[in-house]
């Protein structure tokens, strides 16, 4: 007989490996789905460090790649790039704690999710929801809203949460029975740490793995800002990334300055210089890549210029050459370092000091 076949949408997190690996235990055949939506922490690190981390020096690797050689399932990852990209400017829903979306990208999962269900012939879905663990988007409220404009509506399972749920299709079918299924709610973690261990799985992300950095506060201060000096409210990949690199300085509303900490961010602020934006670049001593965007003059540039040399290795020496590029020309100016410390208060953070470094 042919088995029942779910599509589970596998986050990279815990939560989703467990749900999925606890369905696949009840004779279920679990295929996999992810989004890239271009705002995952681990595509994120992997674009900034290269394929190593700069922390640890090891081979970054997906986990959800991990997942899916840990559980023996297939992973098909849909890219929602772009559908994702115009969301985060503008949710529906709001945004949660910081810049992310999450009842928005939900929806737009599950609805993905259900076109692939459809595709492959599999009857229900499943998910690593688990009731009450996060402030917004897993309420039992909150859920209901969320598959009903998915049109996902009676036909995704939670299995880590289902006994404290409505039974769905696959408990009417009788696909799944809801005592094979589990009562977790809440935040804490021992009782995922405790079906690691029933499970035997050996490879596991820790709990509390960011699905991604849109979450994070620091992102959110830069994020907003951005937006709020914006005429036309919109956000390109390109802005995502450099939202991520480097130290952020607004000196004036005019215009904002980014400087790279480290050669990979140098690297990548040369790579994704954009359209207006002016590249200061020392022109001998090895040190930051600095990016103004917006609108600014030639003391703005040396301004700049200046605070970069102060992060260089030229710090102590009267004078820095840099080079400067924008629309197609180049000069060189030279600039007195100054220390980036005089600065400090216009670094672009939140306000409890604990902000980009
Ligand atoms: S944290 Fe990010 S990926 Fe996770 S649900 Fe929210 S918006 Fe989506």
């Amino acid at each position: 007989m042919e088995k029942i076949k779910a599509v589970a949408l596998i986050s990279g997190g815990l939560d989703s490996m467990l749900a999925a690996e606890a369905v696949k235990r009840l004779g279920i055949e679990v295929h996999g789905v992810n989004f890239y939506t271009g705002f995952g922490s681990v595509d994120q690190r992997m674009r900034i460090d290269g394929e190593k981390s700069a922390a640890s020096n090891k081979k970054l690797e997906s986990s959800v790649r991990k997942t899916a050689i840990e559980l023996e399932i297939p992973v098909e990852t849909l890219d929602v790039s772009a559908e994702f990209l115009e969301m985060v400017t503008n949710p529906k829903h709001g945004y949660g704690s910081n810049v992310n979306p999450c009842i928005d990208c939900k929806i737009l999962m599950l609805r993905e999710a259900h076109k692939y269900m459809i595709k492959i012939g599999a009857k229900f879905l499943l998910t690593g929801e688990v009731v009450g663990q996060r402030p917004m988007s897993q309420h039992r409220n909150t859920m209901r809203h969320i598959e009903k404009e998915a049109g996902v509506a009676g036909i995704v399972l939670r299995p880590l949460s289902a006994g404290l749920l409505e039974a769905t299709l696959a408990e009417t079918e009788g696909y799944v029975k809801r005592e094979d299924l589990f009562t977790i709610s809440g935040r804490g973690r021992n009782p995922q740490l405790k079906l690691v261990g029933e499970f035997g799985i050996k490879n596991y992300p820790r709990p509390g793995n960011d699905c991604c950095f849109l979450i994070d506060q620091s992102y959110a201060v830069r994020f907003f800002d951005l937006m709020k000096h914006r005429q036309i409210k919109s956000v390109s990949m390109e802005d995502v990334v450099r939202l991520r690199l480097g130290r952020h300085f607004r000196i004036k509303e005019t215009h904002k300055i980014i400087i790279g900490r480290n050669e990979a961010e140098n690297d990548l602020l040369e790579k994704y210089a954009g359209e207006g934006m002016a590249l200061i670049k020392a022109a001998v001593e090895i040190g930051p890549v600095g990016l103004i965007e917006g609108v600014f003059d030639e003391n703005d540039t040396a301004v700049a210029a200046s605070i970069i040399a102060g992060y260089g290795k030229g710090k102590l020496l009267p004078v820095v050459e840099f080079n400067v590029s924008a629309g197609g020309s180049e000069k060189t100016i030279s600039v007195k370092p100054v220390d980036p410390q005089l600065y400090s208060q216009f670094i672009i953070q939140h306000h409890s000091g604990h902000g980009p470094k």
